[in-house]
């Protein structure tokens, strides 16, 4: 059974998305350099489809998108998982931020709108880095699927640019 810490409403790690990102534990990834150490322990509340839907229906009117950040030891719970919510509520985005450096074999990954995957690598740096080893896969309206890590590196220079424009904020 999958498992979730926390959650929180995240604006950047989807482009263009309100996210309600949950943040599955007992991850298997042992990153070097992971941000979120306290996610290696199998910790935190089930989350099976009630729950899911509790969360969801909760914070419905405020987001865009759900995102589930892991879960990489049931891949096939996590797609299940967002196929349900396409299912359930259609004008959601559904995402997932994979820590593996590809697709799981045998699980379908069609009713995902965006996926992230990569092994964090802190040398390297995050989507938001030029020198990332992590990609972001935007599934299109036709089908294809497009790698847009470009987005985040693009999205992080107009923030700089912003603070630059207002320097007494
Ligand atoms: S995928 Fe990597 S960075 Fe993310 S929680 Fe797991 S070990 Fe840490």
């Amino acid at each position: 059974m999958l498992k979730y810490a926390n959650f929180d409403i995240v604006f950047q790690e989807v482009p263009d998305e309100v996210t309600l990102a949950i943040n599955i534990s007992n991850c298997p990834n042992q990153c070097p350099g992971c941000h979120s150490k306290y996610l290696w322990d199998n910790i935190g509340k089930d989350l099976d489809f009630n729950e899911l839907n509790r969360l969801v229906s909760h914070y419905e009117s405020g987001i865009t998108c759900v995102c589930f950040m892991g879960g990489d030891n049931e891949p096939d719970s996590v797609s299940e998982l967002a196929r349900k919510i396409k299912d359930s509520h259609s004008n959601l985005k559904t995402a997932w931020y994979s820590g593996k450096n590809d697709l799981p074999q045998n699980v379908p990954t069609d009713h995902f709108d965006y996926i992230k995957l990569g092994r964090y690598m802190a040398e390297l740096g995050a989507l938001d880095s030029a020198t990332t080893n992590q990609r972001m896969m935007k599934r299109l309206a036709d089908g294809r699927v497009k790698d847009i890590t470009e987005w985040f590196q693009r999205n992080k220079h107009v923030e700089v640019l912003e603070v630059e424009k207002n320097p007494a904020e």
